[in-house]
């Protein structure tokens, strides 16, 4: 096994290796963000705990995809996370 690679969470802007992080993905034509690790494009890094899925500001993911969110897509974006969280186990 390599080294795990190092991501930066957007929201607390905390480097953490990779797999204890969940990728966002906003490929076109989706409405709002996905959490899928494969999506080609831009990504964008998040723990998967409620303190950082808290933190999530619409500016963070306008950052990581350059782009405008909505508040509909901001809603979206967080559902997914806490979706997310739920699956790895997260605890925070
Ligand atoms: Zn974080």
């Amino acid at each position: 096994m390599g080294a795990d690679p190092r991501r930066t969470c957007i929201a607390c802007r905390t480097a953490d290796s990779a797999s204890g992080l969940v990728r966002l993905a906003w490929p076109a034509g989706t409405g709002q963000p996905v959490v899928d690790r494969l999506a080609p494009g831009r990504g964008a890094w998040l723990h998967p705990t409620e303190s950082c899925i808290g933190a999530l500001r619409p500016g963070d993911l306008a950052r990581a995809f350059r782009r405008t969110v909505s508040p509909d897509e901001m809603g979206g974006a967080v559902a997914a996370c806490r979706a997310a969280a739920a699956r790895v186990g997260g605890s925070g």
